[in-house]
């Protein structure tokens, strides 16, 4: 007999131990799935470790099954999981289950067995007392099992339940649990190769001759063994028919293969390897290569201006891991908006390739993830949760665009993607990359301290400018129309000239919507969603009144709730309302709108991203998805309409925030041959984030910010856990944080430990939840995880149920 550490995937905060009798031991390896008994139910669990039996005062319950042939995750990941479900104070199954590729866990399901015995059973009860016996009987002895879909509906009925039940008691049935297998089947396309070179004899048609070469001058070009089919007919619509003859005679070879799509299901363009690296590429290449040739874990914050060619430098390095027969992780912000960069790497490394993303079906993604498992994949890219992907050895982590809020998961797991990218490279001894135009305060200072290596790349490549950025004070702009400055005349006429010149402009603004409020003339008070404290943002185009946070949406045409005035009117704005402005202003210009509103599928998204880069649009409109990762050459004026529209939001990270949004959408300008111009409109003008971001000075904002949260003691100087509270009762989710706050306060004195609030939450109500929240904030971090602890463990004594109680550990988002 053996013992076996298993992590169920359940709010257990440990794992069990569980024992093994059968013969089969050679399937046990760490990183399948078990069924195993878990109270009266059986339950998934994954294997992290064998043990021999001991003895132990406890009864060891055996598992009931053993799921996969094959570990899903490589046992070397087992201690980053231990880690992570550690320090987020998270039960260590469900870190993992968060970690597969999703659907693996929700195809279990219960069958019913009608057993010998119960064959001779039921069939005398249905003889005796035929009227008595249910439906379900008849239909068990015909069928003799029921597949999981009639399990479940019978299952829905408690009187049916109940049946069951007592029948598998009389041991006349068993009801089972089962996992039902991946249904999940890969994509492929036929692929050609050739198979042999022609003999001198044989005689080959024209169309022929000219397939063969077309076809070898691919496959030189792409350095693969197989390129798809489609690639060559789409080059020579004759080689369709010359293809079957040339299988027939042997000189090329078909095979079904598994493809790369990109997330847009097209193939991506293709960019060729620059013929020479610039100084400061060579220059920070010269320290990243060795520390991957010396497989030493060591953390560089890569500080490269927009245009500087970062790229080129991640895709170097890849190239040194795969040299060095390593992987290589590669996390972006938003797959969708990466998609230059993924077509960088595809264009280097083919079908080496593997993204993970979540246009995926959880078919084709658990396909992915099985390419990955078996090492055929050498580099990954992916989101987020791409932080997860099954890498046995992986050789250098890249994160992309470091400091995007993106890569803080903000429900259930809440954990911060680029600290634990850093922590598996430890773990892993692999080199971690974190590449910005903007670094994170909280990078940058670990820069500063020398926990992480600073490397920079200072100017463009070519040496193109930084665009040339004005400021424009929207205190002293005459034009307000009903106290709205959408444009001030400087913008209007940039926007004049440079239509006039044939070249884009963007136009940003981070609100999406006509207007973001609709105000009562009576009674002054703001039409709210009635799920959440939010005021409704008016979408005119869809005669909408809609919620941002709970998607709630009334008619536009509304009365006040509170005084049943009929004069309702819109206040604020947004991205459809300038676009609407714009196009009045401009009737001949070719304008579009690029926002959550008007990408609602990747196909529509593209075609937009499409459009602008084959300067069919004039001007776009848009929020910060215009903001990220895009290489549009033509365009060479940017006008940022409101940016201070995030420096009054209770956010410690606000002024950050303000400054990466600013410096990102300005360095969206002049990235082509011509040069580019920037417009920032603000009511603060002198504000540090402002003025730094139109110098192109990370380093003068970097300096300042750090003061300041010095003086604050706020986040990097500090640590913070937010404890959050929520639910349907606003009394109860007070007196629950206030609860919590009376036993902290005594243990936090002792430890030096601030207890802030508790609070109601900026945002007070979320989908029908009040919202409070108690902050905590520690130099130590080993501090805060003893409170947090102790006050876990007084919780799980008097836990109500109709509070939720979270620790968000480093939080990012205090809204
Ligand atoms: P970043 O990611 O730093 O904003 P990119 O990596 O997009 O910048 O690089 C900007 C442009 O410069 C890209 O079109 C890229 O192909 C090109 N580029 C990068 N390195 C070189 C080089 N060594 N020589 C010529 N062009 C380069
Ligand atoms: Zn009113
Ligand atoms: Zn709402």
């Amino acid at each position: 007999m053996i013992h076996l550490e298993v992590a169920v995937a359940a709010p257990i905060a440990d794992t069990l131990t569980y024992s093994f009798n059968g013969p089969n031991i050679t399937r046990l390896t760490p990183g399948v799935r078990l069924l195993v008994p878990l109270g009266r139910r059986k339950t998934t669990g994954y294997l992290l470790a064998l043990q021999e039996a001991g003895d132990t005062d406890f009864k060891i319950k055996e598992i009931s099954d053993v799921l996969d042939r094959e570990p899903l995750f490589p046992a070397e990941m087992i201690p980053f999981f231990r880690w992570i479900a550690t320090y987020y104070r998270y039960p260590i199954g469900e870190v993992i289950k968060n970690a597969l590729p999703g659907g693996l866990t929700s195809q279990s399901g219960r069958r019913v067995l009608l057993t010998e015995y119960g064959k001779k059973a039921l069939a005398d009860f249905l003889a005796c007392q035929p009227d008595k016996a249910a439906r379900w009987i008849h239909e068990l002895l015909q069928k003799e099992s029921f597949s999981p879909a009639h399990t479940r509906t019978l299952w829905r009925l408690k009187k049916q339940r109940a049946e069951l039940s007592q029948w598998q008691e009389k041991k006349c049935l068993v009801i089972e649990e089962i996992i039902q297998p991946s249904q999940s089947k890969p994509k492929t396309e036929t692929c050609l190769g050739l198979a042999k070179v022609k003999a001198p004899e044989v005689k080959l048609k024209k169309s022929e001759e000219k397939t063969v070469s077309l076809l070898a001058g691919m496959l030189e070009k792409s350095s693969q063994d197989l390129i798809p089919r489609k690639e060559l007919t789409r080059a020579y619509s004759g080689a369709r028919k010359a293809l079957v003859s040339l299988a027939e005679k042997g000189i090329i070879h078909m095979k079904e293969k598994q493809v790369f799509r990109d997330p847009f299901g097209e193939q991506p363009p293709f960019f060729p390897k620059p013929e020479q690296l610039t100084g400061e590429q060579q220059g920070v290449l010269a320290h990243i290569l060795p520390a991957i040739e010396q497989k030493k874990f060591t953390t560089f914050l890569l500080h490269g201006v927009t245009g500087s060619g970062k790229t080129e430098v991640y895709l170097q390095a890849s190239q040194k891991a795969l040299d060095e027969k390593r992987s290589v992780l590669l996390l972006v912000p938003e797959i969708a908006l990466a998609s230059q960069l993924e077509a960088h790497f595809y264009s280097r490394f083919g079908r080496k390739v593997a993204l993970l993303h979540s246009g995926l079906s959880s078919g084709e993604r658990f396909d992915q993830w099985q390419q990955i498992m078996r090492g055929e994949a050498a580099i990954v890219i992916g989101a987020r949760s791409a932080l997860f992907a099954p890498l046995a050895d992986p050789g250098l982590i890249i994160i992309d665009e470091e400091h995007d809020s993106a890569y803080k998961q903000e429900d259930s797991l809440r954990y911060q993607a680029r600290d634990m990218a850093v922590l598996r490279g430890k773990l892993q001894n692999a080199p971690v990359l974190l590449g910005s135009a903007t670094p994170s305060l909280a990078s940058f200072h670990n820069a500063h301290s020398g926990k992480y290596q600073l490397l920079s790349l200072k100017n463009r490549i070519e040496n193109r400018p930084l665009p040339d950025v004005s400021v424009v004070d929207l205190r002293e702009v005459k034009n307000k129309k009903e106290g709205l400055p959408f444009f001030s005349q400087e913008l209007l006429s940039a926007l004049h000239d440079n239509l006039g010149k044939g070249n884009q402009s963007l136009i940003f603004l981070n609100r999406r919507g006509y207007a973001s409020l609709m105000l009562c003339q009576d009674c002054g008070s703001p039409v709210k969603c009635r799920h959440c404290n939010i005021s409704l943002t008016l979408h005119k185009s869809r005669n909408l009144l809609s919620c941002h946070y709970c998607g709630y949406t009334a008619k536009s045409a509304i009365i006040c709730p509170s005084c049943q005035s009929a004069k309702v009117k819109e206040i604020g704005f947004g991205t459809e309302r300038i676009e609407e402005e714009l196009q009045n202003r401009f009737p001949s210009a070719r304008i579009a709108r690029l926002d959550r509103d008007t990408s609602t599928s990747r196909r529509k998204f593209l075609k937009i991203l499409k459009a602008v880069h084959n300067q069919e649009i004039d001007i776009l409109v848009g929020t910060q998805m215009i903001t990220k990762g895009h290489h549009f050459p033509h365009v060479t004026l940017v006008g940022i309409i409101w940016a201070d529209a995030g420096l009054g939001l209770p956010d410690y990270k606000a002024g950050e925030r303000t400054f990466q949004l600013i410096s990102q959408v300005t360095g969206r300008a002049g990235r082509g041959d011509k040069p580019g111009k920037v417009i920032i409109q603000t009511h603060q003008p002198d504000h540090y984030a402002v003025t730094c971001a139109k110098q192109h000075d990370y380093i003068g904002f970097a300096e300042k910010e750090m003061q300041l949260r010095n003086a604050l003691q706020f986040p990097p100087f500090s640590r913070l856990v937010n404890i959050r509270f929520s639910g349907e009762n606003e009394d109860k989710v007070k007196e629950a944080a206030m609860s919590i706050a009376r036993k902290a306060r005594p243990i936090a004195a002792s430890m030096n430990i601030d207890v802030l609030g508790p609070a109601s939450a900026p945002l007070s109500r979320l989908r029908n939840k009040f919202r409070w929240q108690l902050l905590l904030k520690c130099a130590d971090s080993g501090f805060l995880h003893i409170l947090c602890d102790q006050l876990s463990q007084k919780l799980s004594h008097t836990g109500s149920r109709s509070v939720t109680i979270s620790f968000d550990i480093d939080p990012e988002n205090m809204l």
